[in-house]
C-alpha cells in the first residue's frame, strides 16, 4: 500500500494515524510543533480524565501512542503539496516525502498579518501561493510578507519566474542573503488591483502583487497549492472528510465545526478510516 502522509500531530493527525495504522497503512505524521495544544493548559472536558489533563501531556502521549503502533513522525515543516504520477509530494524544510494519499490536520487555518485592506485585494494583487500565481507577475515587481523558512521558501518559487521580489518582514528580523525590508506595513493600497504598500512610518512603495507567507504553511496556504475548495478561512470537506482532490483529505480545526479536542479526535477517525479505504483501493 502507499503511504499515507498526514500533516499535524494534534488531536486530529493523531487520531487519523491510529486508525490508518491499525489499519494497515504506512503512515508518515509531520509536524512542526505542538499544535493548539502547546498553547493550552488543563484540558477538563475531554473524556476520561477525572482530574483533567495537561494539554502536554495529553498532546505527548499521543504522539507515542501512535509511534508505538508504527507511525512514522517527522519534525519538520511543510511548504507546500504538489501531484506526482503517483500521487502527492510534500516539500519540507528538509526535502521531500512522496504519498498516495494526504490529511491535511494543521489546525486553525490561516495566518494573515493584520494589515488593512488585505481581504479587498485577494485575488486582486494579494496571493497565498508563489507556485499558482507566480506566472502572473512576470517582468513585475512584487514582495514576500513573511520573516521565516515559509517566506524564504515562496521567494525562492518565485524568482524562478519573476526577477524584482524582495521580502518584507513586516517588523521581523532580516532573513539573510535576501534582500528584506523590515519596516512594519500599515496597510495595502491601490484601485480595483492592489498598488502600493504603506508603511507604519507613512512611507509608500510600489508594488505590483505581495505573496502572504507569514509563520507557516497554514491549511490554507496548503490548500492554495493543489486546488482545494476553502470558504470562510476553514477547508471544504464532505461526510467523510474528504476535500475535492481525491486522495486529499482533511480533519480538525482547519474544517469547519467545533475547536475542541473531541471533535478533532472524531474527525481524525474519519479522515484516517475513508483515506485508508481510498489507499487500499488504489493497490
Ligand atoms: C489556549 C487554548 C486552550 C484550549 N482549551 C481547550 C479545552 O479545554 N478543551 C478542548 O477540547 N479544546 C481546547 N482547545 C482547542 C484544541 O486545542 C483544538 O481544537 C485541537 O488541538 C485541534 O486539533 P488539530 O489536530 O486540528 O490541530 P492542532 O492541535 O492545532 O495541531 C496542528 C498540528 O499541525 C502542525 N502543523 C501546522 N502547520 C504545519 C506545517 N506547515 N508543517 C508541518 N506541521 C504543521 C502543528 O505543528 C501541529 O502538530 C484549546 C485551544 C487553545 C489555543
Amino acid at each position: 500500500m502507499k503511504e499515507l502522509l498526514i500533516i499535524g500531530s494534534g488531536p486530529a493527525g493523531i487520531s487519523a494515524a491510529l486508525y490508518a495504522v491499525r489499519g494497515g497503512a504506512p503512515v508518515t505524521i509531520v509536524a512542526k510543533d505542538g499544535g493548539a495544544l502547546a498553547k493550552a493548559d488543563l484540558i477538563q472536558n475531554y473524556y476520561g480524565f477525572e482530574y483533567g489533563v495537561s494539554a502536554k501531556d495529553l498532546f505527548e502521549t499521543g504522539v507515542k501512542q501512535a509511534e508505538h503502533l508504527g507511525a512514522k513522525i517527522v519534525r519538520t515543516e511543510i511548504f507546500g503539496i504538489e501531484f506526482t504520477e503517483e500521487g502527492f509530494r510534500a516539500k519540507t524544510a528538509d526535502g521531500a516525502i512522496d504519498a498516495g494519499a494526504v490529511i491535511i490536520a494543521c489546525g486553525t487555518a490561516r495566518n494573515v498579518p493584520p494589515v488593512r485592506n488585505i481581504e479587498k485585494f485577494e485575488g486582486a494583487g494579494v496571493s497565498y501561493c508563489a507556485i499558482c500565481d507566480a506566472f502572473f507577475y512576470r517582468g513585475k515587481k512584487i514582495a514576500v510578507v513573511g520573516d521565516g523558512a515559509y517566506a524564504r521558501s515562496e521567494f525562492a518559487e518565485l524568482k524562478n519566474v519573476v526577477s524584482d521580489v524582495t521580502i518584507l518582514t513586516n517588523g521581523g528580523r532580516a532573513l539573510e542573503g535576501l534582500p528584506c525590508n523590515t519596516k512594519k506595513i500599515a496597510s495595502f493600497e491601490g484601485d480595483e488591483t492592489l498598488k502600493e504598500v504603506v508603511y507604519t512610518d507613512g512611507t509608500r512603495e510600489t508594488f505590483d502583487g505581495v505573496f502572504i507567507a507569514c509563520g507557516s504553511a497554514g491549511a490554507f496556504e496548503l490548500a492554495k497549492k493543489v486546488g482545494l475548495e476553502s470558504a470562510n478561512g476553514k477547508l471544504t470537506v464532505n461526510e467523510k472528510r474528504a476535500t475535492n482532490v481525491p486522495g486529499i483529505f482533511a480533519a480538525g480545526d482547519c474544517i469547519p465545526g467545533l475547536q475542541q479536542i473531541a471533535k478533532a479526535v472524531y474527525d481524525g477517525m474519519i479522515a484516517g478510516t475513508e483515506a485508508l479505504k481510498y489507499l487500499k483501493a488504489q493497490k
